[in-house]
Formats: C-alpha cells, sequence, structure tokens
C-alpha cells in the first residue's frame, strides 16, 4: 500500500508525499528517487530509522517524524541541506549527535518535544536560522550557553524538564518574543533580563522563584504565567539595617566605576589597558536610591509591582521584583519603597 503510493509520487513528480499513521516499520528503497518532493509526512509509524537513499531528496524542505520510535536523530538528515521544518516529537531519542545539528544550518523550525533528551550539544549554535524550537517534556537538567547564540530565535518552549537554572547568555535572544519555561526547577531567572526587549509572553508557572531580576517590570510583556513558585510574600515587620563594612576591593571598585562611568579620563584610561579590570567591571550593578554603581556588595531588597498598573498586563496581582541598593545608608533613607527580606521559620 506504501509502496503504490510511493510509485504514484514517483510517476506524478509529486512535490508532497503523506504516509503518515500506516504502521510503518521501515521504508522502501523506492524513496532515492523522489527527488523533487517538497513535504514529506512520516509521522504515526513505528521507523526507527530511515534509508541512506533518502539523502537525494534534496528539495526536501519540511519532513515530520513525529510520534515514531527513533532512537536519534537519523543520521541521513546531515544530507538533507534545504530542510527547514523537521519534526521529530514524541520518538525515543535520548542523545543528539552534534555532526547532525551542524548540517541543518536552513532549519527554521525544529521540534524535539515527547523525548528523553538529557542535553543539548554546544553545535546547536549552528542553526543560524532557527525562529522556532521546542523541546518540552524531555530531561534537560541544563542548557549550553551557546543557545544564546541563535540569534533568530522568536519562540522556544522548554517546558517540563529539570532544569535548575538558565544561562545569562540567553538575554542574548534579542528576537524572542515567547518562552515557556514551565514546570521545571528553577530558582531563580539570572540578572540582565532586559535583554529580551522584544519578550511577549513568559511562562514560568510551576518553578521555586522566590523574585523577579532586577527591572523585570520594565520588559513591555503582554502575558506573564507565574502561578505556582515560591514567591517572597509581602508582610511589614520592622527591621533595623547594621551598617556594613566594605572590603577594600569593593571601595577600589566603586571608586573605579564612578570614574569610568563620568568618563574620567586618567582612571578610564587605566582600566582600559586591563582587560581584566573591564570584564570585573562589567558586572557591576547601580543602587536604586542614589544611582552610584557598586561590583560585589549590596543590600538585596524587593519591591511589589502591580501587573496591570506598571506593567498594563492584564492580571491584578502584585509581584515581587529584586531590588540592589549600594548600602544600608540608601536603604535607611526615606521615601523609597523597596523592602528588605526575612526569612520567616513557620
Ligand atoms: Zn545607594
Amino acid at each position: 500500500m506504501a509502496s503504490d503510493l510511493v510509485f504514484r509520487a514517483m510517476k506524478a513528480n509529486a512535490k508532497s508525499l503523506n504516509l503518515s499513521s500506516r504502521n510503518l516499520t521501515e521504508l522502501s528503497k523506492g524513496f532515492g528517487k523522489l527527488t523533487r518532493v517538497l513535504w514529506l509526512r512520516l509521522n504515526n509509524n513505528r521507523l526507527t530509522t530511515l534509508p541512506v537513499g533518502l539523502q537525494c531528496m534534496q528539495q526536501l524542505t519540511e519532513l515530520n517524524l513525529g510520534n515514531n520510535a527513533f532512537e536519534e536523530m537519523p543520521p541521513v538528515l546531515k544530507h538533507l541541506h534545504s530542510l527547514k521544518k523537521l519534526h521529530l516529537y514524541r520518538n525515543q531519542i535520548s542523545t543528539l549527535h552534534p555532526e547532525v545539528l551542524e548540517s541543518l544550518s536552513n532549519l527554521i523550525v525544529l521540534n524535539l518535544n515527547h523525548n528523553k533528551i538529557r542535553s543539548i550539544p554546544t553545535a546547536i549554535k549552528s542553526l543560524s536560522n532557527l525562529e522556532r524550537f521546542s523541546i518540552a517534556d524531555n530531561q534537560l537538567e541544563e542548557i549550553p550557553a551557546e543557545l544564546g547564540l541563535v540569534s533568530k530565535l522568536t519562540e522556544m518552549n522548554l517546558n517540563r524538564n529539570k532544569l535548575r537554572e538558565i544561562p545569562q547568555e540567553l538575554y542574548k535572544l534579542t528576537q524572542l518574543r515567547k518562552l515557556s519555561l514551565a514546570r521545571n526547577n528553577l530558582r531563580e531567572l539570572p540578572e540582565g533580563i532586559l535583554g529580551w526587549k522584544n519578550l511577549k509572553m513568559l511562562d514560568v508557572a510551576g518553578n521555586h522563584l522566590s523574585m523577579f531580576p532586577v527591572n523585570f517590570h520594565l520588559l513591555e510583556l503582554e502575558e506573564l504565567y507565574f502561578e505556582g513558585n515560591s514567591l517572597v510574600q509581602f508582610e511589614l515587620f520592622t527591621s533595623t539595617q547594621q551598617e556594613e563594612v566594605l572590603s577594600l576591593k569593593e571601595h577600589a571598585a566603586r571608586f573605579i566605576l564612578k570614574e569610568h562611568l563620568n568618563k574620567s579620563s586618567m582612571v578610564s584610561r587605566a582600566s582600559l589597558l586591563l582587560p581584566d579590570i573591564q570584564t570585573m567591571l562589567s558586572w557591576f550593578g547601580m543602587c536604586a536610591v542614589c544611582f552610584e554603581p557598586f561590583l560585589t556588595t549590596w543590600v538585596e531588597c524587593v519591591q511589589f509591582i502591580n501587573l496591570r498598573k506598571d506593567m498594563g498586563i492584564k492580571n491584578s496581582q502584585n509581584i515581587p521584583v529584586r531590588v540592589l541598593l549600594c548600602s544600608s545608608a540608601c536603604f535607611n533613607k526615606s521615601g523609597h519603597s523597596y523592602y528588605s527580606i526575612a526569612k520567616v521559620k513557620l
């Protein structure tokens, strides 16, 4: 039956071939002659491998291999250089081979949902045209910083994995519009979130977040999902902040940063000559009260942002957003609504 369809497709020079839901366990050799096919559907079968002859399908742009029994990305895929959409959802894949990923640089859509993938190789950075990446329902415990180099990504779905953190480099994905991180083990999002300047939808529901990173409320989000986290609750206690003693390193760093920000000539030029200092200083923060810079010593506070009033999101809840101050002196100043964080034993 399936070979009849392949034969007919060959005769008719067909551009598409649908062999989904046919209980196939292997493909006939005739596939090698289907050189004009652009769309091939092989989903809902029992395939474990693809024949080498498939590499002749040099015009193939869309391939659906979803709901089969593949344990790896079939090696022949590395010869299909025209592929733009690849579906491999609901298989048994545990490992992604870098050499296959490296040759799929024209992919725009990659769907790997519902597999057993434990890690994403750094070769993911080769997918320079990828716009939609979905790898939900896998076993990922971490993701590589190189994912931040897939610069055309607009949608990414990492739901239901085991991620404990995400790399700060993901903030380089400036085109990202939708990001799903629900039901992982995230304890916090790294600082620098304003890198996601086009983000419209963020789903972090079902993690262990206690608050959102600095400046989170300046994102132009339209949708935010965050139920099922351990967010800091708003309860007022009186407390006193003791004056901290800054280290010499912190004193020096603050001096250099301040001079540098003021573009003061001498110190600024001196630090330019020392790349290590440049790197170190690039991680500085800015006090939310006095706007002076600091390096490694700060007072961690929280402010409560109203989603509707402050962010224009259709939700009247308040969320805690991290605020960093340079000193307890700034915390003790009046006129701000930043709160220090107290852990309460229940
Ligand atoms: Zn300050």
